[in-house]
């Protein structure tokens, strides 16, 4: 229908096509058409038309009050929601009441605590791009934490962005980038990476000049976060003044993780999991981001590790956990003050967070990064002013009725004592008006068309003061009011509206004052993190006997990594003593390991192992194993089972070989390598070629430490050529006579000398005639010889050591001879004198030769 309310919702929806409008109506907030649909699914809530007859427009809406309990689940639903408010007084509307949209909460933007995951960042980001170079700005609206970089070439800026995970992504319209297809991206106008760029970052910063923020050598970091600081502003309707400095970073300053190796090492959930004894949603945020930008410098690492030592040696002593536990989200709760979003509960939570920091403080005597007392004191002073400011235990929501303390502000003070003691109040007035005028019978009463007066019957006329005013004469008696009960009437009846306005005011005034403290919170959220991220390590790594690793520095030259008796952390936890522990000695002479074994054996495993082992020593945690000795990686690469990339239309060997590539491309000798089987996806020959070659090539040209599992036996013929490649295998025992065979887990010198693909297609209960006609034609292969038709023969005599192969490495002796008779023979011929026939002879010659 096209009723000028609707109308007026058309022209507002118009501008917010992507999100669900809410359009307050009355006390009902409504939607209509396909946000009706859309939320009464979400909402489940009845879906239903505004008038069954004459109009069938789609509708479902919500009780104003019910807001809290229902946007939760729409932002959660990773839906945007507009919300248009009546911005005048329906009373006093001519015709439709004027609405206008007051905020626009993105799935980016949310900040409501009961939507945000505690341990994990909600971030944005914004990108732009000039000739493969990025400018990249993350945001996490909730705390205001500013990240920005630039980064060159789109693998490593995709890498860190999915680091991020970020729920929203705004890019211009004239930029397209190639994102996985979950990510919400927003296209703005291109000209809000340009327009008013310096001015919109000074004023936003209040810097002087842009040169101030510290952004003049990141030219594409400056377009991303002017168009990211419009966007929100835009949504927000103001720009919040949380939001924190830019903090410039170097992907390079850390360890950089491709995403697969994220997935494969599954870092972001079980590693997390099993790590996370964090009791803060500050210490798991932290430790999330910690796992996923490992440290390169030995000296911050050294540094980590004994601050994990001071917990783990004062364990018992502290008990820090119990304590850390009963503070809140100081970082969010701060957040939403600067945004001045902030219900009185959430600023109570941040005073008693705050004085909880203040103890742990004191209780944590020489603990390397204790607050300053300069800070201590500017906390304290925060706390003293909520303390004083709010009453115990304020209202969650700000409607929710008193919250400010009668002694903080005369004004509130006067009015509450007004609210709380009008009928003392009365009484003691018409005690004092007794006894000034001596007439025992005169009344204070009330009426609700004549408000409060003083009734004197009129025999007592006489007696009445001259501040009396005359207000209505009665038969018997005269009624009067004097400014005092004015003043009271005026008082109680406004009083209620009065402190509310004084109260929010006061809050207002409080929130600015917390604001101007930001520098002491922000240092006592970032102690707060780091602590509760360090006590974790030290309860993980006393709970489950883990030890310091000692790790010395890629500048010392050498290449190590000793683990003894090393265990997976997840599967240690998860399997507890019957975990097997299993060594690892890779060294400058020997870093290729070949690890062979049956399926089920445990080879992934204790290779993903090896690199958990080498990434939570670089974290600065305590690793699960007896004693470990690494230099430091700069990279671990892994290679780990495939699947089709279905959407970008590659197949598993594709996206096999795409990743070896990235690997050969990019490793260094500091690198850490971790293949599960490559070439699996082609036929067998390609396969095993592939896997040998990429093999040598890490072994002569890339030097890394590398950890390789394969069912290619054929591989561990390296070791007998190359002195840096060696073989382990996983230890079986076969149960002949239960026809079995038992994984040990346990890691040995030496090559396997069976596959017991059948025995494990056995187990897994095939049908018995398949496994016996397996097993046959196996034994066939195997006397034809045709399962190892290709060793490749091409032992070297000597051992390399050198890095530098001669040509002819790998190939036999006698074919060496035959190439080198032939180059002979060759370099004796002179075309000058060469006759056509003479040519023809040497050709069939050569064809001989070759066959
Ligand atoms: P495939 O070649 O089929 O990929 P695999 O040799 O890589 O197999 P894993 O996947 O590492 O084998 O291990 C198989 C199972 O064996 C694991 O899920 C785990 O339950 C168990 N396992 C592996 N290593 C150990 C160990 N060290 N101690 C105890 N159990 C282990």
């Amino acid at each position: 229908m096209n009723t000028p309310l609707m109308q007026q919702y058309h022209s507002i929806k118009r501008h917010y096509e992507n999100a669900i409008l809410l359009f307050r109506m009355g006390d009902f907030y409504e939607t209509f058409n396909d946000d009706a649909i859309k939320i009464s699914k979400e909402l489940d809530i009845t879906l239903t038309s505004r008038d069954k007859n004459k109009d069938n427009t789609p509708l479902a809406g919500f009780p104003y009050h019910a807001m809290d309990t229902y946007l939760p689940k729409l932002l959660g639903a990773g839906l945007t929601v507009a919300i248009a408010e009546q911005i005048e007084d329906p009373k006093l509307a001519k015709g439709v009441v004027e609405r206008k949209v007051v905020q626009v909460i993105t799935p980016g933007t949310v900040y409501h605590s009961n939507v945000l995951k505690q341990d994990k960042g909600n971030y944005m980001v914004a990108l732009w791009e000039n000739k493969n170079n990025f400018g990249l700005v993350v945001l996490e609206f909730s705390t205001g934490e500013l990240l920005v970089t630039e980064i060159s070439g789109w693998e490593n800026t995709l890498n860190e962005i999915n680091k991020f995970n970020p729920s929203e992504i705004v890019v211009s319209d004239k930029q397209i980038f190639n994102f996985p297809t979950t990510y919400i991206v927003h296209p703005v106008a291109e000209r809000e990476f340009f327009a008013n760029n310096d001015y919109r970052l000074e004023t936003k910063f209040r810097v002087h000049n842009v040169n101030g923020l510290g952004l003049t050598d990141y030219p594409l970091v400056q377009k991303s976060l002017s168009a990211l600081l419009k966007y929100i502003e835009e949504n927000q309707f103001l720009l919040p003044s949380h939001l924190q400095t830019p903090r410039v970073y170097n992907i390079y300053d850390t360890m950089i993780l491709d995403s697969q190796t994220v997935n494969n090492l599954e870092l972001n959930t079980r590693l997390f999991e099993t790590l996370n004894e964090t009791q803060t949603g500050m210490g798991a945020r932290l430790l999330r981001y910690s796992i996923l930008n490992p440290l390169l410098n030995h000296k911050e690492i050294l540094e980590r590790q004994q601050r994990v030592k001071y917990f783990v040696n004062n364990f018992e002593k502290l008990n820090i956990a119990e304590l850390l536990k009963r503070v809140s989200d100081i970082e969010r709760l701060f957040g939403r003050i600067g945004m001045y979003r902030a219900t009185p509960r959430d600023v109570s939570a941040l005073g008693m967070g705050l004085s909880l920091v203040v103890d742990i403080n004191s209780t944590c005597k020489n603990y390397p990064d204790a607050m300053s007392p300069k800070i201590v004191a500017e906390i304290t002073k925060v706390t003293e002013l909520i303390k004083n400011t709010l009453i115990d235990i304020p209202p969650a929501n700000i409607n929710g009725g008193r919250y400010i303390k009668p002694d903080a502000d005369p004004e509130v003070k006067r009015l509450s004592d007004i609210i709380l003691n009008s009928s003392l109040f009365l009484k003691n007035y018409e005690k004092e008006e007794q006894a000034r005028t001596g007439i025992s019978s005169l009344k204070v009463t009330f009426n609700k068309v004549w408000g409060y007066y003083l009734e004197v019957t009129n025999t007592h006329l006489e007696k009445i003061p001259s501040d009396y005013v005359h207000k209505q004469t009665l038969t018997n008696a005269t009624r009067f009011i004097t400014s005092t009960l004015k003043e009271f009437e005026n008082d109680i009846f406004s009083a209620e509206e009065k402190i509310v306005i004084k109260e929010r005011e006061i809050f207002n005034k409080l929130l600015t004052d917390i604001i101007n403290y930001k520098k002491a919170i922000k240092e006592a959220i970032k102690y707060i993190s780091f602590l509760d991220l360090y006590n974790s390590f030290s309860l993980v790594a006393t709970k489950r006997g883990y030890t310091c690793p000692k790790v010395s520095a890629m500048t010392e030259g050498k290449k190590l990594l000793n683990i003894k008796n090393g265990r997976h952390p997840v599967l240690d936890l998860t399997l507890g003593s019957s975990f097997i522990p299993n060594s690892t000695t890779i060294t400058e002479q020997s870093f290729v390991h070949i690890i062979t074994g049956p399926n089920m054996s445990g080879k992934s495993t204790y290779i993903r192992q090896v690199a958990l082992i080498s990434l939570l020593a670089q974290m600065g945690s305590f690793v699960p194993a007896d004693e470990c000795e690494l230099t430091v990686v700069d990279r671990i690469f892994t290679r780990i089972g495939a699947g089709d990339d279905i959407s970008s239309g590659r197949s598993t060997f594709m996206v096999e070989m795409s990743e070896v590539s990235t690997i050969l491309r990019n490793a260094t000798e500091f690198s850490l390598l971790i293949l599960d089987e490559i070439g699996r996806g082609t036929s067998t020959y390609d396969g095993l070629s592939i896997a040998w070659a990429v093999t040598e090539h890490i072994a002569q040209k890339i030097n890394a430490r590398t950890l390789f599992a394969t069912h290619y036996h054929e591989l561990t013929d390296l070791s007998d050529i190359y002195s840096s490649i060696s073989n382990y295998n996983v230890l079986v025992k076969e149960d002949e006579t239960e026809r079995k065979v038992v994984f040990l887990h346990s890691i040995g010198k030496g090559s396997a000398s069976k596959s017991y693909g059948v025995h494990v297609a056995d187990m897994a209960g095939l049908p018995s005639k398949v496994i016996t006609r397996a097993k046959e034609v196996l034994s066939n292969f195997e006397k034809e010889s045709i399962i190892k038709p290709i060793r490749p023969n091409i032992k070297s005599e000597t051992k390399d050591n050198s890095q530098q192969q001669s040509l002819f490495s790998g190939v036999s002796d006698e074919r060496i001879k035959q190439y080198e008779n032939l180059r002979a023979m060759l370099s004796e011929v002179s075309l000058d004198e060469t006759t056509p026939l003479k040519a023809l002879s040497i050709l069939s010659e050569i064809i001989k030769r070759v066959k």
